[in-house]
């Protein structure tokens, strides 16, 4: 089965601009793909923001992807931050990707020209973009045409890394074109956005829908009820098409032409069409806070299957560059390193020195000297090992079943005494 990545911003509850220009779909193709939805809050932290309003951002997001119908049984639904792989990788290609193709993306040139002080983060946002993808090995990107250029570059970064190090060991993902359409705000000036002030939340209730529809902008032509219309340029009619049966688009195409009816009536239809579809999910979103553990348990779940998956590709990324790989790329160097973590603050942690040129043992209740001679040959080079207590061991019970669980594959050469010492230094 084709695997396919796409990401969304924490940018708080959906807009109908969001549903249907990317979530309507998704929830269509996590029945056909292997998917991974992820919500990119590294991504959004590339602008000021306040650090307890991306919180609420973040849950809402979720709660809203979940109530428009992704499945957590079927598709992998996570927050970027929480598969530290994300910004791993994307060091890793920042070392690939030419300055220039950066300077030359055009959502870069749009963005840097409204600010005064432009972050790095900006600049390489679509590194991040290609590591969010390229991490999963994702085939297919459902995006929209304003997101086919940071595609190519992706695809670019895959070409770039694999004529370097392992030809073919990234697929370059492919465009899945969403089939909806760009949704204007009901002001018709701009496409919907939050940042634009002219949007209708998914969730928002049905008197405060009306209120916003009803003033919104038709055919400029239309100054009388009389006047006929051309529903192309109109964004109720574009609405009709995502939210209307296709016998009720087609008689919204006479109606408007012959001045048929007149464009309150016509959003009335609308609106009722709308009401159709967003009651249920407005219900979900209901249940959903009402058990909001789940949502954690969504959360938590999906940011481990997504590791799974990220750590694996790090494993191999690493090898082939021969970066040294993260103390949790293998599985006894992650149990250590989570066992001595969970210990550290501790003090019944036991450590044993064996001198390697005479077998003589020193041991140490915390932390071990940084200048150490063995008593009996006065060597000064060490092995090191560490002795659980007796509390310890339920604790790497747990480790050792959640390692199993990871699957890191079998221990490397590298987890050998030396190397425990070196990863604790
Ligand atoms: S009749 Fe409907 S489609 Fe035609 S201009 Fe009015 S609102 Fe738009």
């Amino acid at each position: 089965m084709s695997r396919i990545f796409s990401g969304i911003q924490p940018s708080g509850e959906l807009h109908i601009g969001n549903y249907l220009g990317a979530v309507k779909n998704w929830v269509e193709l996590q029945r056909s793909y292997e998917s991974f939805f992820c919500v990119v809050d590294y991504h959004a932290i590339t602008v000021p923001y306040e650090p307890d309003d991306l919180r609420v951002r973040r849950r809402e997001m979720m709660i809203s992807l979940l109530a428009s119908g992704l499945d957590p049984s079927i598709a992998t639904i996570f927050v970027q931050s929480m598969v530290p792989e994300h910004t791993e990788l994307a060091w890793i290609f920042n070392t690939v990707t030419p300055l220039g193709e950066l300077e030359r993306q055009t959502q870069y040139k749009e963005k840097a020209a409204r600010l005064e002080s432009v972050a790095a983060g900006i600049l390489n946002y679509p590194v991040l973009q290609a590591a969010d993808i390229l991490l999963y090995r994702a085939d297919l990107v459902p995006v929209g045409e304003d997101q086919v250029q940071h595609l190519e570059l992706s695809r670019e970064i895959a070409r770039r890394w694999n004529a370097r190090f392992d030809d073919g060991y990234f697929p370059e993902p492919q465009a899945k074109l969403t089939p909806a359409r760009r949704i204007m705000g009901l002001d018709g000036s701009a496409k919907m956005s939050k940042s634009v002030g002219n949007t209708v939340g998914l969730l928002e209730p049905p008197e405060s829908i009306w209120e916003k529809l009803r003033p919104a902008v038709t055919d400029p032509a239309r100054v009388r009820r009389t006047d006929p219309g051309t529903p192309e340029v109109c964004n109720i009619y574009h609405l009709h098409r995502a939210f209307s049966a296709s016998d009720v688009v087609a008689n919204v195409e006479t109606q408007c032409r012959t001045a048929g009816w007149g464009c309150i009536e016509c959003k009335k239809v609308l609106f009722e069409n709308m009401n159709a579809e967003l009651t249920p999910i407005r219900r979900r979103a209901e249940e959903i806070r009402a058990h909001d553990e789940r949502v954690d348990q969504v959360i938590n779940d999906g940011a481990a299957t997504a590791r799974r998956v990220a750590s694996q590709t790090m494993r191999e990324v690493k090898d082939r560059m021969a970066v040294r790989p993260h103390a949790s790329c293998t599985s006894e160097q992650h149990l250590y390193r989570a066992w001595t973590m969970a210990n550290r603050e501790e003090s019944g942690f036991v450590t044993t020195m064996v001198c390697v040129t005479c077998g003589a043992e020193q041991f140490f209740d915390g932390t071990v000297p940084a200048s150490l001679t063995c008593p009996r040959c006065h060597s000064t080079v060490f092995r090191q090992f560490t002795t659980p207590t007796a509390r310890d061991e339920a604790v790497i019970a747990q480790l050792e079943e959640e390692s199993r669980s990871l699957s890191y594959g079998d221990s490397s050469p590298d987890s050998t005494a030396d190397d425990v010492r070196d990863l604790e230094s």
